[in-house]
């Protein structure tokens, strides 16, 4: 009997259930087929970002999700979302949350940052306990893995992908169908500068696993001939503590005080949303606009009040703390009397009552007219010590910008699905404007699983 051949590029979470689902699919049709992972980085730093996120995915639960979802999703990208995409992700992520749960992963809800966002479900367990999930059943099943062979083209013979290139041009591997999951290209400095324009060569990766994402994938398949897909100015960006070297160390908290620049200037509406609505615009602005491409949030024992407030915070630096403005702007190293003075203004401008302050939902108590910016939730006086603050930058999750695919994982070419050609997760390109909330994690799930059935089936 001969085998058929698949490989997968990459490592993260799609690449695992592709790999994982193609075995699995050719055994049922009892069909010989070898399954090769490979991925550019070491077996001990592969990953990418999925080995670092803790995977909160938009389902109202493991069987169900939430109603609205589609339409949701439609309209926060300005129409631009394809919806036959985003209704294929609804209708299979129950079977895929069945499906992972057989192969060991429990789910339960997890408890929201602090205010109440979409639905959502998440792996019990710690960070990247997904993926490992994932790791061991593709390991089980007999998916083999390559470390350390970067995908440099993709194969053609006439208009079908027979295998990959890497490394020199004698290194091909042949396949009867290729499925790309290589993420995509937060950790290439040019690509980054291109697409956002000068300084986004120098944005922070937010996870180790982020800075190995090198678009590598993306352009191959470019070459090949895919359609490009998505937002190539869009990228899932957040605030995070500049003092740390932890991966995603972020700082969640600021609709609740005011931010800074380095001159103590404010310069942004703190509470415009909920955190979720506003971070990556946030952020953003920090990186491409601020002196410093540092912010600073300020915050006073208030903070401190709000219960469970900390679970908003990932940094493992603590806030800098002083019992005056003037010792904490000293601290910062921002003018004290220009930090005194936007305080001032601030306060004066939050008349409303602080009893209806609520941490949890946009509680409408804004500053009075005349305050700029505004600040339009949560507006409460900053006037007792303790005085904390955090430095703010903004840190790249991910990019938008990919390849076409369809509604089967199938690549697409000017002239319709590239023959032998598979992708999904951050490499296709479907997120348009801002991120939908927890969803990049689960279409890499649903659609690593079908790129990979489809890679074990179709002829
Ligand atoms: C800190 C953090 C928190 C997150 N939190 C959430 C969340 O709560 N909910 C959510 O929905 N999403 C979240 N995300 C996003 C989500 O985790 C990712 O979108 C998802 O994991 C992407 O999976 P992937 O398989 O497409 O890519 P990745 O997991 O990034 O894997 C790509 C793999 O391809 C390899 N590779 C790259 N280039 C090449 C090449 N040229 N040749 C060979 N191999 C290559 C890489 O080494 C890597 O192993 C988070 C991301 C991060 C970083």
């Amino acid at each position: 009997m001969t085998k058929r051949k698949i490989i997968v590029v990459g490592h993260g979470a799609a690449g695992l259930c592709a790999a994982l689902s193609a075995l699995e699919t050719a055994r049922e049709r009892g069909m010989a087929a070898q399954v090769t992972v490979l991925d550019r980085a070491s077996e001990s730093s592969c990953g990418g970002g999925s080995r670092f996120s803790p995977s909160n995915i938009r389902m109202l639960s493991p069987d169900a999700m939430e109603p609205g979802f589609v339409d949701g999703i439609v309209a926060q990208s300005g129409g631009r979302a394809d919806r036959a995409y985003f209704e294929r992700l609804a209708a299979e992520a129950p079977a895929t949350a069945s499906w992972l749960q057989d192969r060991g992963t429990a789910f339960h809800t997890p408890p929201y940052y602090l205010a109440k966002g979409p639905a959502r479900i998440q792996p019990v367990g710690s960070i990247g306990v997904l993926y490992e999930a994932l790791r061991r059943s593709a390991q089980a099943a007999g998916v083999e893995f390559l470390y350390e062979r970067e995908l440099r083209r993709l194969v053609l013979d006439g208009a079908r992908v027979v295998g990959v290139e890497t490394g020199t041009a004698a290194d091909v591997i042949h396949a009867d169908a290729v499925v790309l999951a290589s993420g995509g290209f937060e950790g290439n400095a040019d690509m980054l500068r291109e697409h956002f324009g000068p300084g986004g060569e120098t944005l922070r990766p937010i996870s180790p696993g982020s800075a190995l994402n090198d678009g590598g994938g993306i352009r191959a398949a470019l070459e090949a001939g895919a359609r490009r897909s998505g937002d190539w100015n869009g990228m899932h960006i957040e605030p995070v503590d500049a003092r740390s070297s932890g991966s995603a160390p972020v700082v969640l908290v600021y609709p609740y005080g005011i931010l800074v620049d380095a001159n103590g200037c404010r310069f942004f509406d703190e509470g415009a949303g909920l955190m979720h609505e506003t971070w990556e615009r946030l952020s953003r602005e920090i990186h491409f606009s601020l002196p410093g491409r540092t912010a600073y949030a300020i915050f006073d024992a208030a903070l401190l009040e709000i219960p469970e407030y900390g679970r908003a915070i990932r940094s493992e630096v603590p806030p800098l703390r002083a019992d005056s403005i003037a010792d904490l702007a000293l601290q910062l190293g921002i003018p004290a009397a220009a930090l005194g003075a936007t305080l001032a203004a601030y306060n004066a401008a939050c008349t409303g009552d602080s009893a209806r302050f609520d941490e949890t939902r946009k509680d409408g108590l804004a500053s009075v007219p005349g305050l700029s910016p505004p600040k339009s939730n949560w507006a409460r006086p900053i006037d007792r010590a303790p005085f904390l603050a955090w430095p703010l930058v903004g840190a790249i999750a991910y990019t938008f910008g990919g390849i076409a695919t369809d509604t089967e994982a199938r690549v697409l070419g000017a002239d319709g699905p590239i023959h032998g050609l598979y992708a999904a997760g951050e490499i296709t390109g479907h997120f348009h404007g801002s991120a939908p909330n927890a969803v990049a994690m689960l279409r890499a799930l649903v659609f690593g699983r079908i790129a990979g059935r489809n890679a074990a089936s179709v002829e």
